[in-house]
């Protein structure tokens, strides 16, 4: 499944909100030879009760945005409360009426060839589309383990969102179609398990729910910290650590997590049935709880929405 991008009317590129036809970059741009640009993707979601759309921890987004700009010693391209405000006017003037995406891009915007971030220009752009979803969270996913190596923090920083970066998420998904699974699992370099192609990983053994860690050569996945957030409120006993790749195999439960993947359930690794192929009961109450907060049903997180 890939996600094609009917983009709603308005983007904002070159300090300006204009019409998305318009939000175009030249084919001599660094960022577009090189991958030299840092991304957030953000969702908003439509209220249970269809009275506002609500932004899923903006604050939080902004803020990854901006450690990835300070990693890549890009500048950043407005201070946080005036980005949020414009990310929040944008999606206001787009008027969304499902559920959608922000891109928010920092991208080296000079025109030149030398692979450099040092004495280059950067500008922001963001643009907002309509999103599903984006792994089939219904049925569960068959995930295969990639042949690919997770890039190390120390090639292209995981933590950063780095385009570039995601050559090596396309390899691995690309693969793991190609071979008829759903999805792909990374290993690091020593054979642990990073994440998905774009998604945080959780597994479940012995009602105990278990990620790697954040030396683990991961992104920091904003839905990752939230699943573990609803975990501790649960009581689910969590463990963040190493995970093998014969764990995966003889895990009771699976899922990934990741804005676009939200909660999505795995049935198979590596043909390998998850628990009795089924969706979990901890999975199942964690993408319960997750969109019930996500859709402003749950009170007690309403802070992790900003109501548009
Ligand atoms: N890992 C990678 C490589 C990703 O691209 C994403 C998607 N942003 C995630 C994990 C999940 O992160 P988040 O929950 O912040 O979307």
């Amino acid at each position: 499944m890939s996600t094609s991008i009917n983009a709603l009317p308005y983007a904002y590129i070159r300090g300006k909100i204009v019409p998305i036809e318009q939000a175009t970059v030249s084919i001599m741009t660094h960022a577009f030879n090189y991958g030299t640009a840092v991304f957030g993707g953000i969702r908003g979601y439509t209220a249970h009760d269809k009275s506002s759309v609500g932004i899923f921890r903006i604050d939080d987004h902004i803020k990854r945005l901006y450690d990835a700009c300070k990693i890549m010693r890009m500048p950043k391209p407005l201070p946080e409360k005036e980005l949020k405000n414009l990310l929040i006017e944008l999606v206001k003037k787009n008027k969304p009426k499902t559920d959608f995406y922000v891109r928010t891009n920092v991208y080296n915007s000079s025109y030149n060839v030398t692979p450099n971030l040092h004495n280059m220009e950067f500008d922001l752009s963001i643009y907002i589309f309509p999103l599903g979803e984006y792994l089939d969270i219904s049925k569960g996913l068959r995930a295969g383990v990639s042949s690919w190596t997770r890039v190390s923090d120390n090639m292209i920083p995981s933590r950063s969102k780095a385009s570039g970066g995601y050559i090596n998420s396309s390899l691995a998904r690309q693969e793991a179609e190609l071979n008829g699974f759903d999805e792909a699992v990374v290993l690091d370099r020593d054979g642990h398990v990073t994440e998905g192609s774009s998604e945080n990983i959780f597994l479940v053994r012995d009602g105990i729910l278990i990620t790697p860690t954040l030396s683990n050569d991961i992104l920091e996945g904003v839905t990752r910290r939230s699943i573990i957030e609803l975990a501790k409120d649960l009581e689910i006993p969590i463990e963040v650590r190493t995970v093998d790749r014969s764990e995966l195999y003889v895990a009771d439960e699976a899922f990934y997590s990741g804005t676009g993947a939200q909660v999505a359930w795995i049935s198979s690794v590596d043909h390998r049935t998850i628990g009795d192929g089924k969706i979990g009961p901890i999975t199942k109450k964690l993408q319960e709880t997750f969109f019930n907060v996500v859709r402003g049903k749950d009170s007690k997180y309403s802070s992790w929405l900003t109501r548009v």
